[in-house]
């Protein structure tokens, strides 16, 4: 079995590549490496069961050889990162789709999209389950990663009702863990990178919002569920506990053991107040449910940053590739 992987050198996309490995299937990655870096991968160096090729997956794509699956994980994935590259991510959940979509339908091989919790908007249904429709502004900063997630979503059920592809839709709700890149701006990786280095921790708004925090082992057996035994419909995969933002940055603060102090910074536009997975459809249909407490995943993920600090991978976003 053979699989192609966008997004491979990427947080997720990395952890994935070494799932399917370990389950017997030879893994062709594809990356710009805008976010992702190749480091997230260099433990498979030399590994015959894996390729990686730096394209972008936006423009024309051919891979070479036949696949049995396509996983399209490659996007811009966090708040920074979208919305300093708003176009660029419009294109990958649109062209990046329509791509993906045809490599998959050329092999009659299983498309599996990643999509997210970001479909639901700022929802005002609590907690979201898949059969919500969501509530995104469509013009605000954060549209270009909402909208381009959902006409993904839309081109992937257009392939499927067209086409009968074989498809899966993913709906990921916030996931952390080892290979987050260290200045992605996400919420956990701040927070963990201000703790270690002292630096103050920056609470947007007044920290009452919530995020549901699933690891990132929980979150990939979930999505290697999905591939193998899922159906065409989304399905949630995420973490329901629910937490405020102050009570993380007090989590973080406790298990550093770090002296920076809380600041208060105006909340981002459109940011949702909250967000929790209804995984009742994971839970039946794939056996699924997450094992790992907050508490145990960031401590796992504060000693992966820590002998980080101070090396190359903190270097400055302005110093990475961009394809
Ligand atoms: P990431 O930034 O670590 O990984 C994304 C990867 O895609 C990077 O390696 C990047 O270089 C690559 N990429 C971006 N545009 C590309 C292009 N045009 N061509 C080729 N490669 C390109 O982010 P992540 O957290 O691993 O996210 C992976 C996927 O999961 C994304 O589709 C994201 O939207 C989705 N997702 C993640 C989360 C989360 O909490 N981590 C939540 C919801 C959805
Ligand atoms: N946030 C914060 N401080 C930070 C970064 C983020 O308080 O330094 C908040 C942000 O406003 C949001 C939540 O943390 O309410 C999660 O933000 P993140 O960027 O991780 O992802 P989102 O779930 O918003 O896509």
């Amino acid at each position: 079995m053979r699989v192609l992987i966008t997004g491979a050198a990427g947080f997720l996309g990395s952890h994935l590549t070494d799932r399917f490995i370990a389950e017997g299937y030879e893994v062709v990655g594809l990356d710009n490496f805008i976010t992702g870096h190749p480091d997230n991968v260099a433990h498979l160096a030399g590994n015959r069961k894996f390729s990686l090729i730096q394209h972008d997956v936006s423009t024309f794509t051919y891979a070479p050889g036949k696949f049995d699956g396509v996983l399209h994980f490659a996007s811009l994935a966090s708040p920074v990162d979208y919305l300093n590259y708003p176009i660029k991510t419009l294109k990958v959940g649109a062209m990046g789709t329509f791509n993906t979509l045809g490599i998959a339908k050329a092999n009659k091989a299983r498309f599996f999209l990643a999509s997210t919790s970001e479909v639901y908007g700022d929802p005002s249904v609590h907690p979201q389950v898949e059969s919500y429709w969501g509530n995104v502004n469509p013009i605000g900063p954060r549209s270009c990663y909402d909208e381009s997630k959902r006409f993904a979503e839309a081109a992937t059920m257009a392939y499927h009702r067209e086409h009968q592809l074989d498809t899966r839709i993913v709906r990921i709700f916030n996931t952390y863990g080892p290979r987050m890149q260290p200045h992605d701006g996400r919420v956990v990786t701040n927070f963990i990178v201000q703790a270690l280095t002292g630096e103050p921790i920056t609470l947007y708004g007044d920290g009452t919002q919530t995020r549901s925090f699933c690891y990132v082992d929980d979150e990939i057996d979930g999505i290697f569920r999905l591939f193998t035994m899922g159906d065409s419909q989304p399905t949630n995969i995420g973490n329901p506990n629910e937490f405020t933002m102050r009570q993380l940055a007090d989590l973080v603060i406790e298990l550093t053991g770090s002296n920076s102090p809380i600041v208060t910074r105006p909340l981002p536009s459109d940011d949702p107040k909250q967000r929790q997975p209804d995984i009742t459809k994971a839970r039946t249909q794939l056996g699924w449910e997450p094992k790992i407490s907050l508490r145990d995943g960031l401590a796992r993920t504060i000693e992966y940053f820590r002998p980080l600090i101070g090396s190359p991978r903190m270097k400055s976003r302005a110093q990475r590739v961009v394809g």
